[in-house]
């Protein structure tokens, strides 16, 4: 079911967005060589209890995971693209990690996430990498700007995929963007790739999480032995970039911005 919230509740679904929006900023500037994912994790955790908040991800267990997902945030690393669960592992100079954190505020979920590389580029890496961040980014600012009132979901999907396809980039989308509100996870399905003028009609007070992800060389994933981390089937690299937006009459308001 669709939801559709009044400009009051995108109001009170702001601090969510603010919260969201500085652990990502607190955990970014805390990932250096030789940081453990679990300090980050933990980090993620101190901040989510000093401010009272629930976290979306410590209980989630959805048909495609194998267990309850224990942590705060996701790490993916490297190969590893969504879902990355937090483990035993010291960041190294040239990681590029991928952070995705949902919480929930006073009742209202926001949902981000972000990639960058880790200390200085790794030998050979530099461009690729920081061309493949990028293009997650200029998608996500691309699906931002197709979430106007009169479009269409299939607008944003389409969006996305023109930036993805034009770097050359071929696009999973088993999993996407989503309707964002009291759960993390809400109607409509908002995927990577689609038609321009198709689908559900985007109104005012719809608020959903955009999320393009792309790998390097392959847009086939396959799950970790942890049953969570989704990693690229042929070992190249991932990113991902999310904000939740509230669509309105006034246009998109990125409700996660940093
Ligand atoms: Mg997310």
């Amino acid at each position: 079911m669709i939801e559709l919230r009044t400009p009051r509740e995108i109001e009170e679904m702001r601090p969510a967005g603010r919260f969201v929006a500085e652990v990502l900023t607190t955990v970014k500037a805390a990932a250096k060589p030789g940081v453990n994912l679990l300090e980050l994790d933990e980090i993620a955790h101190k901040m989510i209890r000093d401010r009272g908040a629930e976290s979306c991800y410590i209980d989630y267990h959805p048909s495609f995971g194998a267990m309850p997902f224990g942590k705060v945030i996701c790490t993916s690393v490297n190969d590893a693209v969504l879902h990355g669960l937090p483990h035993d592992y010291a960041l190294r100079d040239g990681d590029l990690l991928s952070i995705d954190f949902a919480v929930a505020v006073d009742g209202w979920v926001s949902d981000s996430a972000l990639s960058f590389v880790v200390g200085n580029p790794a030998p050979g890496r530099a461009e690729a990498d920081a061309k493949l961040i990028r293009t997650t980014e200029v998608a996500l600012e691309a699906g931002i700007a197709a979430a106007t009132v009169g479009n269409k979901v299939g607008d944003i999907s389409a969006a996305i995929a023109k930036v993805g396809h034009d770097a050359g980039y071929s696009i999973n989308t088993d999993f996407g963007g989503h309707g964002v509100g009291r759960t993390m996870h809400g109607d409509p399905h908002v995927p990577n790739d689609g038609r321009a003028g198709r689908g559900f009609p985007l109104k005012p007070g719809l608020v959903i999480a955009v999320e393009p992800w792309f790998l390097e060389t392959t847009d086939e994933i396959y799950t970790d032995p942890d049953g969570w981390t989704l990693r690229s089937k042929d070992g190249s690299r991932g990113a991902h970039s999310e904000h939740t937006i509230a669509i309105t009459n006034n246009g998109p308001v990125v409700l996660t911005a940093r």
